[in-house]
């Protein structure tokens, strides 16, 4: 009798979580894309993936496809359980660790039940069997080679060893010690710490790729590294970028270096116009000299001209000692002049003089200083517009003019946005000293979207939000870095009977099965209606009103009476009033 309640908890603690990893699956049919949380998946044909495995076979050897497929297996397993983890309150070690299982039968590879589970995380402690129906990869091997001495589901070995670790924080070995291609009734697995096992060869072979692979890498790392080598055009590694907008605006950009030609830059804020006038010092003669940047448009016009110029003692009231300009400072060097749409007409008929004289007289003085300074000038507003306008002088803007430079805006150098997002990933993971483990597939593709009008500087921004968001050992989700993202898109989602609905239909229906079955009170789910509203409307406490039908002081109180301790994940609760 006790051991028959046991079993129907056990049951109806199974149904919840697979409920909960059914939600997670969703179908597109308008944009041809199946996700599993925020991973891209695929539904491939068993039959087509059978026979690439049996040409790893034939290609590699037994042993070394063997090693890779376990390899892809232990790390789908680790995907896995960052996965079923992500942001859900499972209520115990068991009920935690069945998400995986539950998952891996979900995805069509076994039947999985887990016979034998004892395991206490805080301990380290842990031992699994896990019995497995249906493998395709035993049916797989046993179409294509008949029966097998020996275990031949190493997918499956691979993964059960890399969710396992994952979820244990410390390496666990899984072995399959029956299998249906072997005689086996059905696939049988044991798992334990590492060091529990007489023969825990196979860890290492998950863990390490093996020489041949290694050996095609070192090569053709070496080969990209005399490429390089011997490459001038080599960048900086402070200069990100492979797209064919951007490298053309580079190449023009190296076209500069060993002339003296003055250089404007062009381009939208935010493209990384310093970054292209400090790579034009550094990459020429006067790179041992000074690089000295100022932005005009952040210093007052009253000044400006002391800023460059230089000024002597007493040149006006609080002129308390002479002290050089950027142009003095600059000397030898480079100067670089952003926003010079900016400057004053004053300003620019004095740079224009030491542009033509080489020489600068400071404010108050009446020595004249000889300077040798490779100006560089940027500007995101239309020069020509301000001459037409009579706010920049025509004569300063053909000086600057000789060579002009446009930065492609980020939009249109889709191909890095990526690279350069995955760069500051680095960044400020080792600022942080976080370790995570890059973005998601649909992360990824919404950064692709996205239109970036702050162009460069605003992905950095938006790249150290997902940092700071995301936690410890995961991928950075769309939510961590645009918190009120919605798709555009429909999806369809696997119902309880294997059917495809509506995902947002279904995920009300969800919502609605949380409050009948009692998972929360009317009250929470007012409360979780109002905190949804608010994060839509940004903030907006009377946009957030309107959205609910409510005044703003109906809102506001709602907000400041909220139940303690509010269900965030309805979804992930277990039901509270269920008997047992
Ligand atoms: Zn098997």
């Amino acid at each position: 009798m006790v051991k028959k309640s046991k079993l129907a908890k056990e049951t109806s603690a199974n149904e919840t979580v697979s409920n909960n990893l059914r939600s997670q699956l969703r179908f597109s049919s308008e944009t041809g894309e199946i996700w599993l949380h925020e991973h891209r998946m695929l539904l491939v044909h068993a039959d087509s993936h059978a026979k690439l495995r049996r040409e790893l076979i034939e290609s590699l050897g037994i042993s070394r496809a063997r090693g890779m497929i376990m390899r892809i297996g232990y790390a789908t397993g680790i995907n896995d359980c960052e996965l079923t983890h992500i942001n859900r309150n499972w209520t115990n070690d068991h009920e935690s660790f069945m998400a995986g299982p539950l998952l891996f039968t979900l995805e069509g590879n076994a039947k999985t039940s887990i016979p034998k589970l004892e395991i206490n995380r805080k301990m380290g402690k842990f031992y699994v069997e896990a019995l497995l129906e249906n493998s395709w990869e035993s049916q797989a091997y046993l179409r294509h080679y008949g029966e097998s001495t020996e275990g031949v589901c190493w997918y499956l070995h691979g993964y059960s060893s890399g969710y396992c670790s994952a979820f244990m924080g410390k390496p666990i070995l899984c072995k399959e010690i029956k299998c249906f291609a072997a005689g086996g009734k059905h696939c049988y697995l044991v798992g334990k710490p590492v060091e529990e096992w007489d023969d825990s060869s196979d860890y290492s072979l998950m863990m390490n790729q093996e020489s041949i692979a290694e050996q095609l890498i070192g090569l053709q790392n070496e080969v990209v590294h005399l490429r390089s080598a011997i490459s001038e055009k080599k960048m900086p590694s402070y200069v990100v970028g492979n797209s064919p907008a951007f490298l053309a605006a580079y190449d023009l950009l190296m076209q500069a270096v060993d002339s003296q030609i003055t250089v404007l830059l062009l381009g939208e804020t935010g493209v990384g116009k310093e970054v292209f006038a400090r790579t034009l010092h550094e990459k020429g003669a006067r790179c041992k000299e000074s690089f000295i940047a100022i932005n005009c448009a952040a210093i007052p016009h009253d000044l400006v001209e002391s800023e460059l110029f230089g000024v002597e003692k007493g040149a006006f009231t609080g002129a308390l000692a002479s002290r050089p300009g950027r142009f003095e400072r600059a000397n030898g060097g480079t100067l670089f002049l952003d926003e010079v749409g900016d400057l004053p007409l004053s300003a620019q008929a004095k740079l224009l003089r030491v542009l033509q004289e080489g020489e600068v007289e400071r404010l108050g003085g009446t020595k004249t200083h000889k300077v040798n300074v490779r100006l560089v000038t940027a500007t995101n507003i239309d020069l020509r517009q301000l001459v037409e306008n009579g706010k920049f002088r025509s004569d300063l803007y053909y000086r600057l003019n000789a060579l002009q430079i446009h930065i492609p805006p980020l939009r249109e150098r889709k191909l890095d946005i990526l690279i350069l997002a995955k760069t500051f990933l680095k960044k400020f993971s080792d600022v942080n000293g976080k370790k995570l483990r890059g973005f998601s597939d649909k992360a990824k593709l919404v950064l692709l979207a996205y239109q970036w009008p702050g162009n460069i500087r605003e992905l950095q921004n938006v790249v150290e939000r997902g940092v700071m968001l995301a936690p410890n050992g995961t991928h950075i989700s769309i939510h961590h870095m645009f918190p009120s993202y919605s798709s555009e898109f429909s999806e369809l989602a696997l119902n309880a009977k294997g059917g495809l609905s509506d995902s947002q239909k279904e995920s009300g229906k969800d919502f609605c099965e949380a409050i009948l079955s009692g998972r929360i009170t009317l009250e929470q789910a007012n409360t979780l209606l109002a905190e949804a509203a608010v994060e839509k409307a940004s903030g907006n406490l009377s946009a957030a009103a309107r959205m609910l039908g409510l005044t703003r002081p109906q809102l506001a109180y709602r907000l400041e009476h909220r139940p303690e301790n509010a269900v965030m994940k309805f979804s992930s609760r277990k039901p509270k009033t269920r008997a047992s």
